[in-house]
């Protein structure tokens, strides 16, 4: 018997759920689909899914609710696909322990690699600085033992804070991380120093970026916080 990973799709539209089952069955997931936030809930609870595509537009529960009562106990992926461009709504989620989003409409390759992502992250949980010397993303490696960073092979310099941001965001490439959460990581949990983050981000990629109006290492996520790529 085939041991493939576990996809819970909760989502009450049944042509959307039908289109993601149809790519994932053909790429090797095992699908489970409800419909409900009631039943995405017990369906987590019996069949421990590796990973979990959330709506948040549901008929009963809304599904931050959901995510809410799975996240009281579980810390399965959860990647949140929402028709809603609500910013303050993904940063709730963010805050929830959601993993990602994604937006309606969005292409197959996309779903995938948000997918294998997040998956990735979770196994890579027990993350150990000491025991990973180097991230290198493109051209650009930090060597977080030796504390110092590259870019296509000259060196270059940051101050401790923009180094920290820089860590952080590596260490998470691929995933959203919301402004609130950086801050928390980086100045501790009882200050909000947004506009100091904003600073020291236009900083980094004035060092880092060809072209710091056009990122390609460090994108944007409108109103919601940054994501380092994971490859260029
Ligand atoms: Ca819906």
């Amino acid at each position: 018997m085939e041991n493939k990973p576990i996809i819970l799709i909760v989502e009450d539209e049944k042509g959307i759920s039908n289109f993601i089952s149809a790519i994932l069955t053909s790429n090797d997931y095992s699908v489970i689909k409800c419909t409900k936030g009631s039943e995405a809930v017990s369906m987590t609870a019996s069949y421990c899914p590796e990973l979990i595509l959330l709506d948040l537009g549901l008929p009963d529960i809304d599904g931050i609710e959901v995510l809410r009562s799975i996240r009281e106990w579980s810390d399965v992926p959860v990647i949140v696909v929402t028709a809603r461009n609500n910013e303050a709504e993904k940063v709730e989620a963010f805050d929830l322990g959601a993993d990602d989003y994604i937006t309606k409409p969005f292409g197959t390759m996309e779903l995938l690699a948000r997918i294998r992502t997040a998956i990735r992250h979770k196994q890579n949980n027990s993350y150990n600085p000491l025991q990973t010397d180097k991230i290198k993303i493109g051209g650009l490696v930090i060597d977080a033992v030796k504390r110092n960073i590259s870019l296509d092979e000259k060196v270059i310099h940051l101050t401790p804070i923009e180094y920290k941001i820089l860590l952080l965001l590596a260490k998470n490439a691929g995933r959203v991380l919301t402004l609130d959460f950086i801050c928390k990581e980086i100045w501790g949990p009882y200050t909000n120093e947004q506009n100091a983050l904003r600073v020291n981000m236009a900083n980094i990629r004035r060092k880092i970026e060809e072209n710091p109006a056009e990122p390609k290492y460090i994108l944007t996520e409108v109103g919601v916080g940054y994501r380092m790529v994971e490859g260029i």
